[in-house]
């Protein structure tokens, strides 16, 4: 029995429902407590158990460090959603989609031998940190990262000496929008990053059907801390590459995650996501209406703007609801707009992390639901005070 849960350290009370006045609001790291409710209902249906002497083994009886079973629910749950194709791809795990991109860059920078210098690593501002960070961490004598993709393809598009991986995040994190890859030609290659492309966040427009894609479990049902990615993968040689990576890294993915993510995906599965997708795209439905409804408000502050698409999953036309709001600060003397939220007692993302203008700060809209309601009252003090003489 694990001992019941500390109350979040805005909140206070026997029950935690008690909102401590004017504590600072977080709103910065993409943790997707927004499906707990959902788990919570499917305590039982979704509880797994483990005997002590189960599972001791590095690998499973084919030898490998991947459950079977696993992969099978997995392209399962790519046909009943329809976003990605999975016949002739291998299916790689990793521990979160965090290790599968470092297995990514590294298979794809490995170059071939008539290319000299190192894979440049390039991406659409804004992007998602964790490229430029990896790529600088690890720093490999194969691989640089040269950021903005459209910026090299204006510079450098006649060089055939060079090896480029794109990473295309789609839809983008921070700001939602569904992306397509800039670069093309022999030498490049592509990564496509699809951790938030699920009917809670985005339409469903067509399954996607590419060399390289990588999933999140973060994202798909929330359970982050669970440490579980997936990758599709066509090219044989490349998905080699990135087993060799994965076993050298940490000899394959916990049989105890591999377990729980099965029991998981086989509750989403077993009404065609049904029940988990409507749950969470109502969810991010109904916090977007209440954030619009506040920056409807504003002219010191704007929201992204994605238009509707037609969604092959919910089969309409739909709005985006994406993870994060991407708010720029529009006043000219706003120049730093972490600033103004921070000292509005509101901690977003600062905007020069993804590459971009510090007029712009991402606020994660997938948190708990006392964490979207505290943020909520905090916006709307900071919306309501525009009018006031300073
Ligand atoms: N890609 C993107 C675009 C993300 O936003 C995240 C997580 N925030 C990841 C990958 C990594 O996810 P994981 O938890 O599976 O490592």
């Amino acid at each position: 029995q694990e001992p019941p849960c500390e109350c979040n350290n805005c909140y206070t009370g026997k029950d935690c429902s008690v909102l401590l006045k004017d504590c600072p609001v977080d709103a910065n790291s993409g943790d997707p407590l927004f499906l707990e409710p959902f788990w919570m209902r499917e305590a039982e249906s979704s509880a797994v158990l483990v005997s002590g002497w189960h599972r001791m083994s590095y690998s499973y009886q084919d030898k490998t460090f991947l459950s079977r079973e696993l992969e099978k629910v997995i392209r399962k749950l790519h046909i009943v959603v329809g976003n990605a194709v999975t016949d002739n791809r291998f299916v790689i795990f990793g521990c979160g989609s965090t290790q599968l991109l470092a297995a990514a860059v590294h298979a794809l920078s490995l170059t071939n031998s008539s290319v000299s210098s190192p894979a440049r690593l390039l991406t659409s501002i804004p992007y998602y940190a964790m490229y430029k960070d990896q790529a600088e961490f690890f720093d490999s004598e194969h691989l640089k990262f040269e950021g903005d993709a459209s910026a090299w393809k204006q510079s450098e598009r006649n060089d055939n000496m060079t090896q480029v991986i794109e990473i295309v995040t789609s839809p983008n994190n921070p700001d939602g929008k569904l992306k397509r890859a800039v670069l093309n030609g022999p030498n490049v290659k592509t990564i496509h990053d699809h951790a938030y492309y699920w009917p809670y966040f985005s339409a469903i427009t067509h399954p996607v059907d590419e060399d390289l894609s990588l999933f999140s479990l973060s994202k798909t049902t929330g359970h982050a801390g669970s440490r579980f990615g997936w990758g599709l993968v066509k090219d044989k040689a490349v998905y080699e590459k990135m087993n060799r990576y994965i076993r050298l890294t940490s000899m394959g993915v916990s049989k105890d995650t591999q377990l729980h993510v099965l029991k998981l995906l086989k509750v989403m599965v077993s009404d065609g996501g049904g029940e988990i997708f409507h749950f969470g795209y109502g969810t991010m439905k109904k916090r977007w209406e209440t954030l619009n409804k506040i920056f409807s408000m504003s002219t010191r502050f704007s929201l992204q703007t994605i238009k509707p698409e037609y969604c092959y999953y919910f089969k309409k036309v739909k709005d985006f609801t994406p993870s994060y709001a991407w708010v720029k600060c529009e006043r000219p003397e706003d120049t730093n707009c972490y600033e103004i939220f921070r000292a509005a007692k509101i901690t977003g993302r600062e905007g020069n992390v993804f590459g971009s203008d510090e007029r712009f700060v991402r606020l994660s809209l997938i948190r708990s639901q006392d964490d979207f309601d505290h943020l909520i009252a905090m916006l709307k003090k900071l919306v309501s005070q525009e009018d006031v003489p300073s």
